[in-house]
């Protein structure tokens, strides 16, 4: 890549930069549609689009806006492949006693091994599928899964400041945090992990002196909650935070309630593109791949209960029922999303009068997780709730049952009560533990109750193109927001980005969309350019 091609591309964000300030006055209305998440506002602002979105590049790898500066030293092919690829076990020390430095003598990181960067570039290079934006001026605090380094990348090249911690114990690849460290990010973090290092990790990325973030991108809460804490006079600067996780989501609308929330707050965790790759479709097939990596289980035949049927549930149960396993739900909510009045008419009909099966629309059987503990072979929850799976319903399991999690948080499965002196614990591989029981007994509990596809499987590069995206163009709305447009609230990405996120996606699947007539969109009454359904649409 020459000095003129990465000039040529960083002057094309410049420009797309000045097209969208000029087209400030249409992006006044757009924001309008920019809404708490319990408004049914819809606002048809479809103009937008085409003026100012179509001006920013769209999906372009990172290196061609990678600088010279940030690019690493390759080892020959032989070399790389010699190597062995990802031993992170062979060190015991922890990463908190090493003296580590870049290979530009920077030590503001803290990594596994820093030495891993050449294998950690590869992977990037693998996932890169970025989105350029103009976002000079940016410094920002982010705790993501390490599957969103190509975010980081993307965001630093086009002039954003970056600190970076993981906002979970396993999902850090060590190779990865390493190249991250080797190109000058300071990043804090590494796989495995405790309690503690977890919050000295978000200590250290938050608290460099003469450094003032302001943005906060996040995913669960933890690195906000910390700074509410620890370092509540970053938010006198503070511009917004990003939020993916329904966790932290949460946490952030209990905040504004409380009337806490001190700068806005995007919530990308409910825009729909979002909600369909990273929650329905990517644990649609990464639950099969984690529960496979760990355990080798054969799914035919076998009695599976997953605990909540919401997008992430969805995507478990329909991947787990192509496999032949025997599918059922706990859910504490009678509507679930999928359902229209009528189907719920329907399913009331026939919890009433039909006493032989409770089964949902989808064909699953809706139980007390009480009333089916005892039969069953693999027990999922998905709920972003806490003890769903109480200690008595652990007494009460099968010999040899799987348990694993796949919600934000380690708190579904009641796992500090697994750790009392009556039963002993056995480390049979990574991430999988036998919990026996005096008699003998045994269950099977995966990544300790912490996120199964993120502790034990990989995320499809696809769907971090899609989250990357969205978290991409929330940094970029909430930071170049003129005063006054959000509030100290949580809102919704606008529908139109959702859609042009979607839309950038489209030539990956070779789809090709019918545009509406001018006569149909009259007779819709929409905008030909969207949006396209209104905010309380349910997909
Ligand atoms: P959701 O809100 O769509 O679904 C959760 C469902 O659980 C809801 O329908 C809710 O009614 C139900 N529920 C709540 N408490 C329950 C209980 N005690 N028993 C039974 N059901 C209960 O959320 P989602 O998008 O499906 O996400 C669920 C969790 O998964 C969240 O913690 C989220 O952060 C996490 N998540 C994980 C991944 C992943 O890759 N593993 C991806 C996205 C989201």
């Amino acid at each position: 890549m020459t000095d003129a091609v990465v000039d040529g591309k960083l002057e094309a964000v410049k420009q797309a930069t000045k097209y969208v300030k000029e087209t400030e006055n249409v992006a006044e209305k757009y924001s309008a549609m920019t809404v708490s998440k319990n408004s049914d506002m819809n606002m048809n602002v479809g103009e937008l689009q085409s003026a100012a979105f179509t001006a920013v590049p769209t999906l372009k790898p990172i290196k061609k806006v990678r600088s010279k500066a940030q690019s690493t030293p390759r080892q020959s092919l032989a070399s790389s492949i010699s190597a062995s690829y990802s031993d992170s076990s062979d060190d015991e020390t922890s990463p908190r006693d090493k003296a580590q430095a870049n290979s530009k003598g920077s030590s503001d990181f803290c990594v596994k091994n820093v030495k891993q960067a050449e294998f950690g570039r590869r992977e990037i290079e693998i996932a890169e599928q970025g989105v350029e934006s103009p976002l000079s001026g940016i410094y920002f605090l982010a705790s993501a899964v390490f599957a969103s380094t190509v975010l980081i990348e993307t965001l630093v090249a086009l002039g954003a400041q970056c600190r970076w911690t993981a906002c979970n114990i396993y999902s850090t690849q060590n190779e990865v945090a390493a190249a991250l460290a080797e190109t000058g990010v300071p990043v804090f973090a590494w796989k495995g992990e405790s309690e503690d290092d977890f919050w000295w990790c978000i200590d250290r990325c938050v608290n460099k002196e003469g450094w003032q973030p302001n943005m906060i991108l996040d995913d669960g809460g933890d690195l906000t909650h910390w700074v509410y804490k620890k370092y509540p006079s970053v938010f006198k600067k503070a511009q917004g935070i990003v939020e993916e996780s329904v966790t932290g989501v949460h946490r952030l609308y209990q905040l504004s309630k409380a009337g806490k929330l001190c700068v806005p707050a995007m919530n990308v965790n409910d825009s729909v593109t979002k909600q369909k790759f990273d929650n329905l479709y990517c644990c649609r097939e990464s639950i099969l791949d984690g529960l496979k990596r760990t355990t080798d289980v054969m799914f035919g035949g076998k009695q599976v209960v997953v605990c909540g049927y919401g997008e992430v549930g969805k995507g478990c149960c329909s991947a787990l029922k192509a496999m032949g396993a025997i599918v059922c739900i706990t859910e504490i909510d009678p509507i679930w999303r999928h359902f229209t009045l009528l189907k719920i008419c329907i399913y009331l009909y026939f919890l009433q009068y039909n006493s032989g099966g409770r089964n949902d629309m989808d064909g699953f059987r809706v139980v007390k997780l009480n009333e089916v503990i005892r039969q069953m072979d693999i027990v999922i929850t998905c709920t972003g709730n806490k003890n769903v799976v109480t200690r008595d319903q652990l007494d009460r399991i099968k010999n040899g049952c799987i348990v694993c999690n796949m919600g934000h948080s380690n708190t579904e499965i009641d796992v500090a009560s697994l750790r009392s002196p009556e039963l002993t614990w056995e480390r049979v591989r990574s991430q999988v533990d036998h919990v026996i029981w005096p008699d003998g007994k045994r269950i099977i509990l995966l990544a300790e109750g912490r996120l199964l596809n993120l502790s034990c499987s990989t995320v499809p590069t696809f769907v971090l193109s899609i989250t990357a995206t969205t978290q991409a163009l929330a940094l970029i709305e909430l930071f170049n927001a003129p005063e006054g447009r959000y509030k100290q609230d949580v809102y919704l990405l606008p529908k139109k980005m959702d859609e042009y996120v979607a839309s950038l996606h489209m030539p990956n699947f070779d789809a090709h969309l019918t545009e509406l007539s001018d006569e149909q969109a009259k007779y819709m009454g929409l905008n030909k350019n969207g949006p396209f359904k209104p905010n309380y649409y349910r997909y």
